[in-house]
């Protein structure tokens, strides 16, 4: 049987277990733009041994490509991801998609949430199950569990640096306040290898922003080689067009014109990336199709003592935060000031002195992102030309700011007494979260995407272009415990 899959990030990645958990005998070949994994110059090195021109080569390669924004903008050590053009939306063609760049957050969505899609908790739950055995979830079970039920963890959680544990013994003690707002914590849920026996056990550096040096971090790039070196999966270097029917299955056009022939294809290729190759592969030319991103806001929370001395940290949210008001739920990651924000500022032979000061805000501030769902957050239209030119515009913006400030001031209420305070007039929105959904979700234009992930007979839609909402917990855990049900099921049902 001939399988192709489109796309190389964490959808592709599961769906190739799928079917390798399902029949081995089956090698699948995965279409993708680039197939080379650009391995980490410092690889098994710590970053206290990198000399000290490479952090300031690297933050002037960084700055030079993506302007000096306040925050850091997340990098494969310089490697970055491009944005669609004109718009804040983001796209990777590196093998490993956005799943190269992202912060590895696994969180399920709720029973309560599934309510309203196209596959209940009960069908998707032993996938999340089997997603947290392969790729490996660091947490523990936690007030969160009152709201996702399961944390789905396999590994032990990941170290809270000494701000962050003061903040979570104090917050989780408090009572909730505010009556419309019902506020839990919880540590981190993440795809980080934190089993100190591993050889890829992460070491707390606090670097994570260039790219993990110890590959601590699940990127599926990695498990796609490593089933590439086994020759248990074919990669194909390319864009796939478009798919289109034929009397024997499908054929998938690609761009250097050439045509490879499949019984089934799965497609993988991102919100954004699949919706483009649908509008091809139908002729939907000049008709649009509308994806929805999720708000997110910047916000910083300080102690008015600070911890003890801050060993080391962890780039990413080390704690998140729950926030449930009737039936809506918004949800805000908290972690330390990275160590490597001082040296994007300030040239090493001279930041070496102010370590010390930069020390003393690690240990009294915890930044905070908190997103909102999708319901009331940024949208996009997507066209194609007959050209083939893609046109995405912005049509909805900041359109959850309120909800973000009514959150913000309920926190406010709730943090009295926990020595923490909210940093005043800091809340910053993000123009993009990178979790993308819709497309073609509702049938758009006759074309519908069933329960099953079926599209018609022998081609599926196995990413986020065909979620109904966009939660505002992250989305790839669901993503990729979604594209392994539909794969199943399809390897399954061959016959
Ligand atoms: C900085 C950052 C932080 C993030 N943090 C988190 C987080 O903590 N938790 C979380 O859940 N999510 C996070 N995300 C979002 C996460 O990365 C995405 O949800 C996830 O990567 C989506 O997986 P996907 O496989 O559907 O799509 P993608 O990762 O976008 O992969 C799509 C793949 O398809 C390829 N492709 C596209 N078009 C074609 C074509 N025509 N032919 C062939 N190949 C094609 C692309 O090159 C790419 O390899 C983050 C993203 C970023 C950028
Ligand atoms: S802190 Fe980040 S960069 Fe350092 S080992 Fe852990 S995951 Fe890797």
């Amino acid at each position: 049987m001939q399988i192709i899959i489109i796309g190389s990030g964490p959808a592709a990645f599961a769906a190739v277990q799928a079917i390798l958990d399902q029949d081995p005998s089956i090698t699948p070949t995965i279409v993708a733009p680039s197939t080379s994994t650009e391995a980490h110059p410092f690889e098994g090195t710590p970053p206290s041994m990198w000399p000290d021109k490479a952090y300031d080569e690297l933050n002037t390669m960084i700055k030079k490509k993506s302007g000096s924004s306040f925050m850091p903008v997340r990098s494969h050590f310089g490697n970055m991801f491009t944005s669609w053009k004109g718009t804040p939306l983001i796209k990777s063609d590196y093998f490993g998609g956005l799943g190269k760049f992202w912060s590895c957050g696994m969180f399920p969505l709720s029973p309560s949430e599934l309510i309203k899609w196209p596959f209940t908790y009960e069908e998707i739950k032993p996938f999340y199950k089997r997603i947290g055995e392969v790729v490996g979830i660091s947490g523990k079970d936690d007030q969160l569990n009152d709201y996702f039920g399961d944390s789905f963890a396999t590994r032990p959680p990941v170290y809270k640096p000494p701000i962050a544990q003061k903040f979570y013994e104090k917050f989780s003690q408090i009572k909730n306040k505010h009556p419309d707002f019902r506020f839990s914590i919880g540590v981190n849920r993440l795809a980080l290898e934190t089993r100190v026996e591993n050889e890829k056990s992460c070491i707390n550096c606090g670097y994570c922003m260039y790219g993990c040096f110890k590959k601590s971090l699940f990127n599926p790039a990695d498990s796609l080689k490593e089933f590439e070196e086994d020759k248990r999966i074919k990669i194909i270097n390319d864009k796939a067009l478009g798919v289109f029917k034929t009397i024997n299955g499908w054929d998938v056009k690609l761009a250097n014109n050439q045509t490879i022939q499949a019984d089934k294809v799965f497609l993988c290729a991102g919100a954004i990336g699949t919706s483009e190759i649908l509008l091809r592969s139908f002729s939907l030319f000049n008709k649009e199709v509308f994806i929805d991103d999720n708000e997110n806001y910047l916000f910083g929370l300080i102690s008015n003592k600070a911890a003890k001395k801050n060993p080391s940290s962890f780039s990413f949210g080390t704690l998140t935060l729950g926030v449930l008001s009737k039936d809506k739920y918004a949800q805000a990651s908290l972690t330390t000031l990275p160590d490597m924000f001082l040296d994007y500022i300030i040239p090493r032979r001279i930041n070496k002195y102010l370590q010390p000061f930069f020390k003393i805000f690690q240990n009294r501030i915890l930044l905070g992102r908190l997103h909102i769902d999708g319901l009331s957050a940024s949208k996009y239209s997507m066209s194609l030309t007959k050209e083939g030119v893609l046109n995405i515009k912005q049509v909805r913006t900041k359109a959850s700011d309120t909800q973000a400030k009514k959150i913000l001031k309920a926190l406010d209420i709730n943090l009295k007494g926990t020595n923490f305070r909210r940093i005043k007039g800091l809340m910053i929105h993000a123009p993009s979260s990178a979790h993308y959904v819709g497309g073609f979700a509702n049938g758009e234009h006759g074309v519908c995407v069933k329960a099953d992930g079926v599209l018609k007979e022998g081609l599926y839609v196995c990413d986020s272009s065909a979620f109904p909402a966009n939660p505002s917990q992250p989305l790839t855990f669901t993503i990729m415990a979604n594209a392994m049900r539909v794969v199943t099921k399809a390897i399954k049902d061959r016959n």
